[in-house]
């Protein structure tokens, strides 16, 4: 299986690794993850592994060519994040969850390291691509978050592509808010039920609703450093519920000075703990190295508190760390050699 997987990473990455070598300066490198949770082997089916594998490589290398073609951290994060936006596999765009009334909606936010600028929209229901425009919102608007139908308006406004609700539904997800409502209910068989979809077990209490968002963060061949989050939240979320994913500081942060981050998880305690702006400050101000920064919020901070969750995290040297408190994360980077590596177990 490992051997037909690496295989096929190589016949997809071939084209790109060839371009690679004529043209890439070597300082350029792309992270990305799409979302930690209980992602262990024994719950993965060969083809669902397969389907994760070719999609986490098709946004690395999405990225990478973007890096390769000489644009921006910014593009190349775009790039990435829309490969796994329009796949039904990752809590994002077409595969978001749904709420616990029934609908679906997103958050997204984009940060460029080079000039701190940062943008962010919130419970959107019809962009098909929410990091476009959040990405929009930093560059052509002079706010950093915006919200539900002005968003929509913005992002309209400004040629962003639009959807009906009805292109974010997916069976998958809408059977997940079904158990989920059994569930809140009191329904005690749909407790400790397992969803290889979403690599979730149900049942353990609301912490097990959480994962599946998807981010990258990048170092282009000019030194600047970007990072984008995409979401559909938490599944049965209530009440217009947004979480860390559009908070400049909690779930995405980006600063030439120290790193870019992406974070997944349960995004109340990435909130409250300002989790990607503490790496970027550790940094900064207690002279942390990357992996160390990092490490203190995903292992400690984090957890401590009683959240949990992963994050993706790169500096300007390229040095980069993913660490994460849950069973699995589903990883990547692509760099100097331009061949893409995935991860999604503890490994
Ligand atoms: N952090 C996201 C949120 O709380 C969820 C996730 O990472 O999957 O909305």
């Amino acid at each position: 299986m490992q051997k037909t997987l690496a295989l096929l990473t190589l016949i997809i990455a071939f084209p790109y690794m060839l371009q690679a070598q004529n043209n890439h300066s070597g300082k350029a490198i792309l992270v990305i993850h799409g979302g930690a949770g209980v992602i262990e082997k024994k719950y993965m089916t060969p083809e669902k592994e397969r389907a994760y594998q070719q999609n986490l490589t098709q946004a690395l290398l999405a990225g990478y060519k973007a890096l390769q073609d000489g644009k921006t951290s910014v593009d190349a994060v775009q790039a990435a994040i829309n490969v796994m936006e329009d796949s039904p596999l990752f809590n994002a765009g077409k595969g978001a969850v749904f709420t616990h009334t029934g609908k679906n909606q997103m958050d997204a936010s984009m940060m460029n390291g080079a000039n701190l600028k940062a943008g962010a929209v919130a419970d959107v229901s019809t962009i098909k691509n929410p990091i476009n425009a959040a990405r929009a919102v930093m560059e052509k608007s002079p706010h950093v978050l915006l919200a539900c139908q002005g968003a929509e308006e913005f992002a309209r406004k400004e040629g962003c592509a639009m959807e009906p609700p009805a292109y974010f539904f997916t069976k998958e997800r809408w059977e997940q808010l079904q158990r989920a409502l059994k569930r809140d209910n009191g329904d005690t068989a749909a407790m400790n039920d397992y969803d290889p979809v979403r690599n979730i077990i149900y049942g353990a209490g609301p912490e097990d609703e959480k994962f599946g968002t998807v981010g990258c963060v990048a170092l282009d061949d000019y030194g600047h450093l970007a990072a984008g989050t995409s979401t559909g939240g938490m599944t049965d979320k209530l009440y217009d519920r947004i979480g860390d994913s559009p908070i400049i500081g909690a779930g995405t942060y980006a600063n030439d000075k120290t790193c870019a981050i992406s974070c997944t998880g349960w995004g109340e305690f990435f909130m409250r703990t300002l989790a990607a702006k503490t790496v970027s400050d550790l940094m900064e101000y207690k002279n942390m190295s990357l992996k160390a920064a990092a490490d203190t919020v995903i292992f400690h901070i984090i957890p401590e508190l009683g959240g949990d969750g992963g994050m993706i995290a790169l500096d300007r040297q390229g040095d980069f760390a993913f660490p994460f408190n849950t069973p699995g994360m589903f990883r990547g980077y692509i760099g100097k050699d331009g061949v893409p590596h995935v991860w999604m177990y503890k490994e």
